[in-house]
């Protein structure tokens, strides 16, 4: 049985691993509303974007630096689309990207204690 962590050290920090799972993919303009640069997305179809990188059958968006499971940090976190937004520490997604890169499953954190403080993959790069 894997080991689980609690969230309240924020789990992204040294994680990165749904960022090298999935396919990140979002409605073509929201990358120019977010002024997420052009190179770091590849057309899917009409109309939806990825991450550079993560359409690939190994995923690993262009924009992640660092380890999975070491340090990691997004370099376009101000920008980042809201797939990367959306997902939450502890959710089914994370426990299968943290599965798949051999990382312990993390509980979800209780809702009251993360109305005040943001969630993402991972944090701005120092
Ligand atoms: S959401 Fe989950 S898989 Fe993604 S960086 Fe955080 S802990 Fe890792
Ligand atoms: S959080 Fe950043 S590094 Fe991770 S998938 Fe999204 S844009 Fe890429």
């Amino acid at each position: 049985m894997s080991e689980r962590l609690s969230c309240n050290d924020n789990p992204c920090l040294d994680c990165g691993a749904c960022c090298a799972t999935y396919r990140v993919s979002f409605y073509w303009a929201e990358a120019e509303v977010r002024s997420l640069p052009a190179h770091l997305t590849d057309k899917v179809n009409d109309w939806y974007s990825c991450m550079a990188g993560t359409g690939r059958p190994s995923p690993r968006c262009v924009a992640l630096q660092g380890s999975i499971g070491g340090a990691v940090a997004c370099a376009v976190y101000d920008s980042r689309p809201s797939p990367c937004r959306e997902l939450q520490p502890g959710e089914e997604k994370c426990n299968k990207a943290r599965l798949r890169h051999g990382l312990p499953s993390v509980s979800p954190e209780p809702a009251d204690q993360t109305a005040n403080r943001p969630r993402a993959p991972h944090p701005v790069p120092a």
